[in-house]
């Protein structure tokens, strides 16, 4: 339990609503894996006459380095870690080679030559290391004390997860010049991605990289299964006489006809959907449903105040832009769950929009935005 000790100092959002959870332990616990330390990739490089270790964090990580003589190396310790990088990672500089021990849960670096750790300034979420050349005796000194060289952690960030609707054999919606909707979100899906990686404030997944179907039963425990803070759907449906972009969170009653229609038309495009639980007795689980969607449904709300205001600085807006329905995708009791529709495909004037990459540039600059200013907004308040 180290590491979820370590992740309740840097995450009291979620906390909050582990708490939730313990309470229904045993109704949705087994939708709710313990987040683990992982590293997402891992490389090693030669600059100048240094090497340059990259990884990437997934999860809250701590690590120590130890050095080691005869032959001299290096150890570097991740306890508990998930490594999906390489088993090895080849020869850089002073590095002859680098092998992950998964068993120790270590990376050792056989050095040519002496050398030491030392950690650069990077993007959070990525550990940057130098391992750069040292004197034989500083080496040997570090190798004589039976201490760390080295030694650090890093907290998990937020994930974010992106859900490009449609898909496959689902093309969503037509525009009369044939724009397809699957590909409209998967295009938008892809930059916002980018963008909220460029930030560097936020881990990103998407429940699609290519045209695939996936039942809105599977986004949502995509979203659930990597203990996401956020999931965002995109759309650009048709619906006639609207134009402009709109953000729509959970209601059982919907605020409007149109979202209504809107929630009716994407949740029969998936004829598997709904969201099932496990059996419990009705009057149970919908109490605990109710106590996680309550704090659940504010998050969310606040997203889509947040996503309105910076979309309509960037783009044209549907008059009430922020609306509700009971849309299928949007059903994770403990994900913060927005859809967004960034035009509608049947307004010829937001098809030519929607088709042009700077369009879908604003929209998802825009998204970006509001992504890093609400988890900003909810790690100050949870924090303390
Ligand atoms: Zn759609």
């Amino acid at each position: 339990m180290e590491t979820r000790e370590r992740r309740k100092k840097h995450d009291g959002m979620d906390i909050r609503r582990r708490h939730f959870l313990g309470l229904g332990g045993v109704v949705l616990g087994s939708a709710q894996p313990a987040l683990v330390a992982s590293i997402g990739a891992a490389s090693l490089t030669t600059e100048g006459r240094a090497a340059r270790l990259g990884l990437t964090l997934e999860g809250p990580l701590s690590w120590e380095w130890r050095a080691l003589a005869e032959p001299p190396r290096l150890v570097l310790s991740l306890p508990g870690v998930t490594w999906r990088g390489p088993a090895r990672l080849g020869s850089a500089g002073p590095v002859a080679s680098a092998l992950f021990d998964d068993e120790a849960k270590e990376l050792r670096l056989n050095l040519a030559r002496p050398a030491l750790p030392r950690r650069l300034p990077g993007p959070a979420g990525r550990l940057l290391v130098e391992i750069a050349p040292a004197s034989t005796e500083a080496f040997s000194a570090a190798a004589r004390r039976d201490m760390p060289v080295a030694q650090g952690s890093a907290p998990a960030l937020p994930l974010v997860v992106i859900d490009p609707g449609h898909g496959g054999y689902d093309p969503g919606a037509i525009g009369r010049r044939g724009t397809e909707e699957k590909r409209l979100t998967l295009a938008a899906a892809q930059v916002l991605r980018r963008k909220l990686q460029e930030g560097g404030k936020c881990r990103v997944a998407m429940t699609r990289e290519r045209d695939e179907f996936i039942s809105l039963a599977d986004r949502v425990a995509f979203a659930r299964t990597r203990d996401a803070a956020l999931l965002i759907s995109l759309h650009a449906d048709s619906a006639p006489g609207a134009k402009g972009a709109s953000v729509y969170t959970l209601a059982e009653t919907a605020s409007d006809p149109l979202a209504a229609a809107l929630a009716q038309r994407e949740n029969n495009a998936d004829l598997a959907g709904g969201l099932s639980l496990p059996s419990v007795p009705p009057e149970v689980q919908a109490i605990l449903l109710s106590l996680m969607r309550q704090e659940t449904l504010g998050d969310s709300a606040r997203f889509a105040r947040v996503a309105v205001r910076e979309l309509t600085r960037a783009v044209p807006i549907l008059p009430k832009p922020r609306r509700e329905a009971a849309f299928i995708v949007l059903k994770a009791p403990e994900v913060p769950s927005v859809l967004v529709e960034m035009g509608f495909l049947s307004d010829p004037e937001d098809e030519a929009a929607l088709r042009q990459p700077e369009h879908r540039a604003l929209i998802a600059a825009s998204l970006a935005r509001a992504v890093e200013a609400w988890l900003g907004a909810t790690q100050r308040a949870t924090s303390g």
